[in-house]
C-alpha cells in the first residue's frame, strides 16, 4: 500500500488581520520546526496570504487558501483565481467547506470546477464533504457523503485524485465542540476510500489522503490518528492558537 504522509491543516476562517496572522505564524514556526512525520499547512484569510507566505519561506509549513474561483481571470468582482493563489505561494486550496455550502451557495458542481481549476494552476485541492445532523439522524450519512464524492470528483483524472486531499467534516461537528468519535469518522472515511477504489482503482484510493475535521482538539487528535483511514486533520478553532495547533501537530 502506498505510504500516506499525514497532513494537519489549519483553517483560520475569517479570523486574524494580516498583522495578527504574522504574529501567529511567527510564534508557530519554531513550535513545529522539528516535525518531519507530517505535513503542516496553514490557511489564513486572503488578505494575510502574502504576509504569511513571506514568513513561511524556508520553513516546512505550507500555505493554503480557504476558497478559490474557477476562472483564471476576468470580470468576477470579489473573486480570487487559482493563478493568484499560486503566485503568492499557495500549495493547497480548500474547496466545498460546509460554511461555503451553507452561506455562499457552494454546490458539488462548483466544487468540481474549482478542483479542476486548482490543478490547472498547479495547486492541490482539500475537498470537504460531510453530512448535516438531520441527515445523520435520518441514517443518510453514506448516501449524502458518497453523492458529494461522486459529484465533486466528476471527470477528475486518476493521478490528480491520487494527489488530492479529501476532508470528511460532519457539519454537526464543525465549531460545535462535538467531535465525531474516532469510530464514526473511520467508518465514513473507509466508505469514502472504498468508493474511490470502486470509481477508480485501489492504488488511487490507497494514495488519497483523507482528513477528519470537526472540533479537533489536542485531546482528541491521537485517537483519531490511530484509525487506519484517518490521514490527518482539518482544524478550525484550535488552529487559531499556537499552543493548541502545535500540540495537535505533535500528535505522534
Ligand atoms: C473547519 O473549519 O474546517 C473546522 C473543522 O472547524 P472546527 O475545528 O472549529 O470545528
Amino acid at each position: 500500500m502506498a505510504e500516506r504522509i499525514p497532513l494537519i491543516a489549519g483553517n483560520w476562517k475569517m479570523y486574524r488581520t494580516h498583522q495578527e496572522a504574522a504574529e501567529l505564524v511567527r510564534a508557530l514556526i519554531p513550535r513545529v520546526a522539528d516535525v518531519s512525520y507530517c505535513e503542516v499547512v496553514v490557511c489564513p484569510p486572503f488578505t494575510a496570504l502574502t504576509t504569511v507566505a513571506e514568513l513561511l519561506k524556508g520553513t516546512r509549513i505550507a500555505l493554503g487558501a480557504q476558497d478559490v474561483y474557477w476562472k483564471s481571470e476576468g470580470a468576477y468582482t470579489g473573486e480570487i483565481s487559482p493563478l493568484m493563489l499560486k503566485a503568492v505561494g499557495c500549495r493547497y486550496g480548500i474547496v466545498g467547506h460546509s460554511e461555503r455550502r451553507q452561506h455562499f451557495g457552494e454546490t458539488n458542481a462548483t466544487v468540481s470546477s474549482k478542483i479542476k481549476a486548482l490543478y490547472d494552476a498547479g495547486l492541490i485541492p482539500i475537498i470537504c464533504v460531510g453530512e448535516r445532523l438531520e441527515e445523520r439522524e435520518a441514517g443518510r450519512t453514506h448516501e449524502v457523503v458518497s453523492r458529494q464524492i461522486d459529484e465533486c470528483l466528476d471527470g477528475l483524472e486518476e493521478e490528480k485524485l491520487a494527489a488530492s486531499v479529501v476532508a470528511y467534516e460532519p457539519v454537526w461537528a464543525i465549531g460545535t465542540g462535538l467531535t465525531a468519535t474516532p469510530e464514526q469518522a473511520q467508518e465514513v472515511q473507509a466508505m469514502i476510500r472504498g468508493q474511490v477504489a470502486a470509481l477508480y482503482k485501489k492504488q488511487v484510493a490507497d494514495a488519497l489522503r483523507i482528513l477528519y475535521g470537526g472540533s479537533v482538539k489536542p485531546e482528541s487528535i491521537r485517537a483519531l490518528m490511530a484509525m487506519p483511514d484517518i490521514d490527518g486533520a482539518l482544524v478550525g478553532g484550535a488552529s487559531l492558537t499556537v499552543e493548541s495547533f502545535a500540540s495537535i501537530v505533535h500528535f505522534a
